[in-house]
């Protein structure tokens, strides 16, 4: 078998042989489990997110087997055994989320905690919960083809030994997958949360039961942000030196605190646009001190995660937190890029009336092509519906705008951070805040005009429902490919900049997913191919196609 480290040839990564003989995956990947069928899987899916992310929204009256969470019911049936500690609190409050805990008032930083194995290398909410989220984990692994493919055929060779990661990613069952992933492939993973709200605490108490120093837990405050960070990084006797961030907080933290770190540091694997963003500042800069993967632009990325998981999980975040209906309802998407193309598709496929607005011509005559009024948040805030901000930007909704909004405006974020919309101008005197539900707030005006804001202004598919697995699947395999790029890259094959992934293992990605849809790839000829002037096994397309 080839080594993973490879300077041949003229692709960035030589991928070993076994990695492009898709052929007989297809036949791995149909192996289902036969008990729990595919249809109960997704139900499942669907069924315990809500319970984790709504307790407060759930009903009072519950009855067993009908609303527990999958896992209970299932144990109900005898089929699953649902772990004792889990099933007493459920069965004591039915109407709180099997995440809930008697001492849920708690700072997990003042608790003493310990996995059975007695380390307490780890912050999470309750490491009880251990079993609930293994399940929600071997729940997404099914859904996660490529990287299960990933763990099997790396069996023997590790091509991150010696790998110490550090991450910062929302940390969901998804997460958990890729994080065990990347330890079977030899790593030594540390994590921290990068959102204060999308952290699964059944998840984080899985993967610190199961040895992973996890720092995140779900509803952190601003200071536990830094301080779970600062957990992972500032550590005796363990220093990173691979860095896996999603939103660039991390990386930053280390270059704020920990310059120094660098000098040991292979590179950095960045998921977000922001992120990216920041790394490209930082290149200009010439601050950028090791190679960067700008794992976004990867097509396997922004076409899938961006588009596919954002129109499918814009109405899902909407629908959890406010119950409305869709049709009709006039609503304005600022930004076409991915994300607002997909938020945008949802939408109007659902019947909702919808503008957009952009600054970039481009992406603005695609939104009129596609059938969407271009506007102005101006000429269309008085009327809308709800108010959703895909920019990657800043204050692109402000006071003036939320000032001007009509009673009952819902108003929400689907980018990375929480700039987009002017929150903290709405944290005056005279206006008041009522928190409705779980990640729902009502401003409201002296008047009595009140503004629905969800997640504080925080991306609303992470911190207000779930997001698709299979979409994430990818994401996570091309993170995890480009961690194996970057440490077994040759040195000087990257140097301190910004890298996109190689094309071909982008196209990797995508092979290794296509079985899940018993999809039939057509091979070239060796005529084909010539005429073409292409490899037979790729790359496909060259790094200026768009897609
Ligand atoms: P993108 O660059 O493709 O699109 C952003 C668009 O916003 C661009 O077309 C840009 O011209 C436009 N824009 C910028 N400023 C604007 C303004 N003031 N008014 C109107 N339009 C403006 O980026 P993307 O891939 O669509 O990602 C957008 C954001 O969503 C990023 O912050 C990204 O990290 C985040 N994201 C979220 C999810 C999720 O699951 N919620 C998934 C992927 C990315």
């Amino acid at each position: 078998m080839e080594k993973w480290d490879s300077s041949a040839g003229t692709s960035a990564f030589h991928m070993p042989e076994w990695m492009i003989q898709f052929a007989d995956q297809k036949q791995e990947f149909n192996k289902r489990p036969t008990k729990i069928g595919r249809r109960s899987l997704s139900r499942s899916i669907s069924q315990s997110s809500t319970d984790s992310y709504s307790s407060e929204e759930r009903p009072k009256q519950l009855s067993v087997g009908s609303s527990l969470p999958y896992s209970a019911q299932a144990n109900a049936k005898g089929t699953l055994s649902a772990p004792k500690e889990a099933m007493k609190i459920w069965l004591a409050h039915p109407a709180a989320s099997y995440t809930d805990s008697s001492d849920d008032e708690t700072s997990p930083r003042d608790k003493q905690q310990k996995n059975s194995k007695g380390s307490s290398d780890f912050c999470v909410k309750n490491i009880k919960q251990a079993e609930f989220g293994r399940r929600e984990i071997e729940i997404a692994e099914q859904e996660m083809p490529a990287l299960m493919a990933l763990r099997k055929r790396a069996q023997g060779e590790k091509p991150l030994a010696g790998a110490k990661i550090v991450g910062c990613t929302h940390i969901t069952a998804q997460t958990a997958v890729l994080m065990e992933t990347l330890g079977a492939l030899g790593a030594q993973c540390r994590w921290a949360a990068c959102n204060i709200y999308s952290t699964l605490n059944e998840v984080a108490a899985a993967l610190a039961e199961s040895g992973f120093p996890v720092f995140a837990w779900k509803g952190e405050s601003e200071d536990d942000f830094w301080w779970c960070i600062d957990r992972c990084v500032n550590v005796e006797g363990w220093q990173p030196n691979m860095i896996l961030d999603d939103g660039g907080d991390l990386t930053h933290w280390i270059y704020k605190k920990y310059p120094n770190m660098f000098k040991k540091i292979k590179g950095i694997v960045e998921e977000s646009v922001t992120g990216v963003h920041r790394l490209y500042q930082l290149s200009k800069a010439g601050k950028l001190c090791v190679p960067a993967m700008n794992v976004n632009d990867s097509v396997t990325k922004q076409k899938f995660d961006n588009l596919y998981c954002c129109r499918e999980s814009i109405l899902d975040g909407l629908k959890r937190t406010t119950d409305m209906m869709f049709g009709g309802k006039q609503v304005v998407v600022c930004g076409y890029g991915e994300v607002g193309k997909g938020c945008c598709a949802a939408l109007k496929a659902m019947g909702s009336i919808v503008y957009v607005t952009e600054i970039d011509p481009i992406c603005a005559l695609q939104a009129c092509m596609d059938g969407f009024r271009l506007v102005k948040l101006n000429e269309v805030i008085r009327q809308v519906d709800i108010v959703i901000t895909c920019t990657g930007n800043k204050n692109v909704v402000t006071r003036e705008h939320l000032d001007r909004m009509k009673n009952s405006c819902i108003v929400c974020n689907m980018g990375h951070s929480n700039t987009e919309i002017d929150v903290a101008s709405l944290r005056t005197p005279e206006l008041t805040w009522e928190r409705v539900r779980s990640q729902v707030d009502h401003v409201i005006w002296p008047d009595g005009k009140r503004i629905v804001l969800l997640a504080e202004g925080r991306l609303l598919n992470l911190s207000c429902s779930t997001v698709p697995t299979f979409v994430l699947s990818i994401t996570a395999t091309t993170q995890a490919l480009a961690l194996i790029e970057l440490y077994n890259a040759p040195e000087g094959r990257y140097k301190q900049d910004v890298y996109l992934l190689p094309k071909k293992m982008d196209e990797y990605v995508a092979s290794l997913h296509l079985p899940t849809f018993d999809a039939h790839l057509t091979e070239l000829t060796d005529e084909q191919a010539k005429y073409l002037g292409l490899n037979k096994n790729g790359p496909f397309k060259p790094n200026y196609y768009r897609y």
